[in-house]
């Protein structure tokens, strides 16, 4: 795909509804999120927030965020989406942040930051590392890639949260951050942020806590009392934390925020270039151009709901998840990984093929992503599955009598691609091929 001759370039333009028209085909076979059967990708609450949001992006789309000289309105919204976030993340006075693109970019950016503030600040040169829990996020892997400090692998308990006492024995004097996450996508459940702070802490070097899924459901389910395990800047320890928009902020797509506990971390992360003919050149994020449209989506979604609104959410989406869990539990041979500590989960069978029972759920219209290391199917629940939860409990009854001693299903890449490595294939050679090939 998106190979040269394939598509037959740029053709004679066509009439403005022709182009509508042409558009409602292309996205006939696509996910139909707002029917709430798909599970991931999509974080979708209710019309009006779609309304907003969309009337925000469009309004903005053309403003550049890299300017907030030319654009006020985006530095307004931008600081004051920071310090919404900071609040519900507990973060100090002094604390400072900037709004990226995605989770994968914040990340990329407090490894930079910390990269760069160990260059500064650590006698130990040469190679730097990093501790990651081994179910965090792959956008982490990527960072360590992109920006050479290795990430090093630290194992979680059969509760699938990091086991802090390895941490420790992993950390060497060329670790320079420990990260942890609020929670783990694949089993929802929140790591032993205390103890990993802890040891960074200890060690003089820096934590960040990814929660790109948590940061803006968990705060509320605390209001609403549920007990979570301390994660946020409360924890001392905690030096940053990323948290995405366009997840459980219901933004539009291409909305994070990450924050630091101080300005003079958060300047790490900078990027400036003085002696640029064009002018002097300074950036705070990674992307040049900065979308004004996800800006003030972000935003305008945030001043729409407020607290209230998303205490309102929240309830409703962990009201979803629980009546979930307890209809998989109630399934023979069903069970769900872990301890789950939010609106996410992770569940397979027992007695029989779980992606078989993917299979039969699939035939059935429902999206689940399939995970491995453990064989599971994964369930993101928003406010807006509250109405297919009795459905999706009915189908599934159906599909775990019916997978039952069938033949194994195919496994997945992640975010409900199917794909296997055939017997023997190199797995990123496959991976490799995959994204040649299908994307
Ligand atoms: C989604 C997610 C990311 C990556 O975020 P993108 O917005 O997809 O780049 C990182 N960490 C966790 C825990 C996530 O859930």
């Amino acid at each position: 795909m998106n190979e040269v001759g394939s598509g037959g370039g740029l053709r004679k333009g066509i009439p403005y509804q022709d182009v509508i028209a042409e558009m409602e085909t292309a996205s006939a076979q696509d996910a139909d999120w707002r029917a709430a059967r798909t599970w991931s990708l999509v974080y979708h609450a209710d019309r009006e927030v779609e309304a907003i949001v969309q009337a925000a992006y469009t309004r903005f789309m053309a403003t550049n965020g890299l300017s907030p000289v030319a654009f006020p309105s985006l530095g307004r919204f931008e600081s004051e989406v920071i310090a919404g976030v900071g609040t519900l993340l507990g973060a100090p006075e002094g604390a400072a942040g900037s709004m990226t693109s995605g989770g994968t970019e914040s990340l990329l950016l407090a490894l930079k930051a910390a990269r760069d503030w160990a260059a500064v600040h650590r006698r130990d040169r040469g190679e730097f590392e990093f501790l990651l829990p081994e179910t965090a996020h792959p956008a982490l892997y990527k960072a360590g890639h992109y920006l050479g400090v290795k990430p090093v692998p630290v194992p979680v308990g059969p509760d699938f949260r990091a086991d802090a006492a390895a941490a420790r024995k992993l950390a060497t004097p060329r670790t320079i951050l420990v990260v942890g996450s609020a929670p783990a996508f694949p089993h929802g459940v929140v790591d032993p942020i205390g103890e990993l702070a802890a040891l960074a802490a200890e060690r003089g070097i820096l934590c960040h806590v990814d929660a790109s899924v948590g940061g803006m459901m968990l705060p509320f389910l605390e209001r609403l009392g549920r007990r979570i395990p301390p994660w946020d800047f409360r924890v001392p320890g905690v030096t940053s934390i990323s948290t995405d928009l366009h997840k459980y902020g219901y933004a539009a797509k291409g909305a994070s925020a990450i924050l630091y506990r101080s300005r003079e971390l958060r300047r790490f992360q900078f990027f400036v270039q003085p002696g640029w003919p064009g002018g002097m050149y300074a950036s705070p994020t990674l992307a040049g151009t900065r979308p004004g449209g996800a800006i003030a989506a972000a935003w305008a979604v945030l001043r729409l709901l407020g607290e209230d609104g998303y205490l309102r959410l929240a309830r409703t989406a962990s009201e979803a998840a629980r009546r979930l869990m307890e209809g998989i539990c109630a399934i023979p041979g069903l069970f769900i990984l872990g301890e789950p500590d939010m609106t996410l989960f992770a569940f397979a069978a027992r007695d029989f093929d779980t992606y078989a029972l993917g299979d039969c759920m699939r035939r059935r219209g429902w999206r689940l992503d399939r995970q491995q290391l453990p064989p599971s199917l994964h369930l993101v629940v928003t406010a807006n599955h509250a109405k297919v939860v009795d459905a999706f409990l009915a189908d599934l009854r159906e599909s775990a009598a019916e997978a039952r001693g069938q033949a194994p299903g195919v496994a997945g890449a992640a975010y409900g691609m199917l794909g296997e490595a055939p017997p023997g294939a190199n797995a990123e050679d496959f991976l490799l091929d995959f994204l040649d090939q299908v994307l």
